[in-house]
């Protein structure tokens, strides 16, 4: 399991407190207003951002000090996740082998998780040659195949159509939840995380809540989130 422990984050004059624990398998929506500090938390579990006080724990030990590569995670940010350089199979190859020295073997493994996300045939282009939606769903892609047991994703999917939205969530929930995976993902829209997510952590007013179970959650909201419900 993964936990913020006593965790206590800056970025600037914003301060955000979290002591929680994910557990193993969970799938957790992190809600909250714009500017609450979700993609603050996860640039920490990731590794990018070093906490003030407090300490990211993994199946018990310390993470804290551990470079992002080295932590058993793997994240999908907001944006800018592929580089324009590289063609969409080596971005998505990046997840098997850090230096693109691809085998035939890997490169079967990037075209069929191409096919997974529908973008089989596209392995030679470069990212500019797709579409926003398309650009997404390569970086799924990437993830996908990372096969880590904590997936973080921030907001993957803003850019696709309501259907296309629904088909990548429910791809993600079979993939990594069949595996057993732990999948942290942040969400502006309700439907997301009734959707897939069993619990939910309220990031709000300075704090990450403890996890609350989606159904209950959203049938009896606490102020927190029914201010949030009501602006939205
Ligand atoms: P959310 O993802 O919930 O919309 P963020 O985690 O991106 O919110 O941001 C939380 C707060 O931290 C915001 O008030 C934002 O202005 C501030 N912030 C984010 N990044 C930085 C930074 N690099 N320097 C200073 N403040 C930052
Ligand atoms: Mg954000």
């Amino acid at each position: 399991m993964l936990t913020c422990k006593a965790l206590t984050l800056r970025q600037g004059d914003f301060a955000l407190r979290a002591d929680l624990t994910f557990a193993d398998g969970q799938v957790t929506a992190l809600i909250g207003p714009s500017g609450a500090g979700k993609s603050t938390l996860l640039a920490a579990l990731a590794g990018f951002l070093a906490p003030v006080s407090g300490q990211v724990m993994w199946e018990g030990h310390d993470l804290t000090q551990t470079a992002p590569g080295e932590r058993p995670i793997s994240v999908l940010f907001q944006d800018n996740n592929l580089f324009p350089h590289l063609t969409i199979a080596q971005n998505v190859g990046l997840a098997l082998r850090p230096h693109l020295r691809l085998s035939a073997d890997d490169n079967g493994k990037v075209s069929h998780v191409l096919k997974q996300v529908g973008l089989d045939g596209f392995e030679t282009r470069k990212p500019a040659a797709l579409s926003g939606g398309q650009q997404s769903r390569a970086a799924l892609a990437r993830v996908l195949l990372a096969d880590r047991p904590v997936t973080l994703l921030d907001e993957p999917f803003a850019a696709l159509g309501p259907g296309l939205k629904d088909e990548m969530l429910d791809l993600v929930q079979r993939h990594l939840r069949a595996a057993g995976q732990t999948l942290i993902m942040v969400t502006h829209d309700p439907a997301d995380a009734k959707r897939i997510a069993n619990q939910v952590v309220l990031v709000a007013d300075g704090v990450a809540t403890k996890p609350l179970e989606t159904n209950a959650l959203f049938t009896n909201p606490p102020p927190a989130l029914a201010d949030y419900l009501g602006a939205g």
